[in-house]
């Protein structure tokens, strides 16, 4: 008999919603026609992309025309960093498509600030008080991430964009963990920028999208066509583009019941982790303003590589850290920025868990936990 496979590293990628499959289809057939085209092959693609753009922007409560479609979450992080003017004011613990991106622009003279996440107990927030302390003249563009990718935790972004404004600064937010997820709304959160990744939502891999605020400018991306209203140019990827569409909108409307799902599942894995391991510290907000599904936790006196790679053998999916980080034994830039001890730090593991996984697979995570534990392989 095989084994079941349990995936357990859905903020890292999730897989591809069978009905934005079915939805792609078509564009990767016979409907192959480019939407700029003039004559009637360009129909259908034109009115798919058309009609994606708008489902889009009212998941997340945005005009269409706010909305440009762009390869995933670093090209639109790498878009408004490079495309933006002034100085710049990141949280230290964004995705390296960010940080990146912004030490790439201080390399040709920009001011570049960092703030640090709240450390201690209830730590991993960027907090108002925070921003306010580092702030500088000159600042013109904020950008702190809506939920960060390796200790799930959610920012109280309205009052931080708020506080950006007030002293003359645009507001970027990286919602590329958030959206699908969480209720995203451009307005409520008062962004200027917000980046999303349709692979982190059940979409396809390599298509995302940027929300740019009307009226506010950002340089062009690509020169070229007229694509994007001229600002990121390019013959569109139909497909994806009405895949992620598809996956956005199913996700927004069984949101509520997926988050109870998940919270239900996140309960029960705490739960049967402190069965075992007493001892286990979480990271993140302990269940408040935390993406739902999303652990991560340590288990002092083991490493979490070797740990991943027993639950591999087992079939079970998790991750040490950032995807991108996963190959590396040094302490995360997040672990480092929230201060933990590096016993700590080297010893977390990232469990995240989607709307298919079932109780099935959080009893198979915690019995494969006990049995390590059981051939000493993990300390009691
Ligand atoms: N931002 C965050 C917070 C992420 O978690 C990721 C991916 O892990 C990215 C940006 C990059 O997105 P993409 O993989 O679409 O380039």
């Amino acid at each position: 008999m095989s084994k079941k496979l349990i995936y357990a590293d859905h903020a890292a990628t999730t897989p591809l919603m069978p009905e934005a499959l079915e939805a792609m289809l078509p564009f990767m057939k016979e409907e192959f026609g480019n939407p700029s085209s003039i004559h009637s092959w360009a129909r259908k693609p034109c009115e798919a992309v058309c009609e994606a753009r708008a489902t889009i922007a009212r998941c997340v409560n945005a005009d269409p025309e706010e909305i440009f479609f762009t390869s995933g979450g670093t090209e639109a992080d790498n878009w408004v960093i490079k495309g933006s003017e002034g100085g710049m004011l990141v949280s230290s613990y964004e995705h390296h498509a960010v940080l990146n991106a912004a030490a790439s622009e201080a390399g040709c003279g920009r001011d570049i600030v960092y703030v640090r996440p709240k450390v201690g107990s209830g730590g991993g927030y960027i907090m108002p008080e925070k921003l306010a302390k580092a702030w500088r003249d000159g600042v013109g563009l904020v950008s702190i991430m809506t939920a960060n990718n390796e200790i799930g935790t959610v920012n109280p972004i309205h009052l931080l964009s708020d506080l950006a404004h007030k002293r003359g600064a645009f507001f970027h937010t990286d919602a590329v963990q958030a959206v699908g997820h969480i209720p995203i709304d451009v307005q409520e959160m008062g962004v200027d920028f917000l980046s999303a990744s349709a692979h982190k939502f059940n979409g396809p891999k390599g298509i995302g999208f940027l929300f740019i605020r009307k009226g506010v400018k950002l340089e062009p991306l690509l020169n070229g066509g007229q694509q994007e209203n001229g600002i990121r140019a390019g013959t569109e990827n139909v497909a994806s583009i009405v895949g992620m569409a598809t996956a956005l909108k199913i996700n927004c409307e069984r949101m509520d019941e997926n988050i109870a799902h998940l919270e239900n599942l996140t309960l029960r894995l705490r739960d049967g982790i402190n069965r075992i391991f007493p001892y286990a510290v979480y990271l993140g907000g302990g269940g408040t303003a935390q993406l739902p599904g999303f652990i991560s936790v340590s288990f002092p006196g083991c490493t979490a590589e070797g740990l991943l790679h027993m639950l591999d053998l087992k079939g079970i999916a998790v991750s040490t850290g950032a995807a991108c980080d996963s190959k590396n034994t040094k302490i995360s830039h997040v672990l480092k920025a929230v201060n933990v001890t590096k016993d700590i730090a080297l010893s977390t593991i990232r469990i995240t868990l989607g709307a298919e996984n079932t109780i099935e697979d959080v009893d198979g995570i915690v019995f494969a936990l006990k049995l390590l534990r059981g051939k000493a392989k993990l300390p009691r």
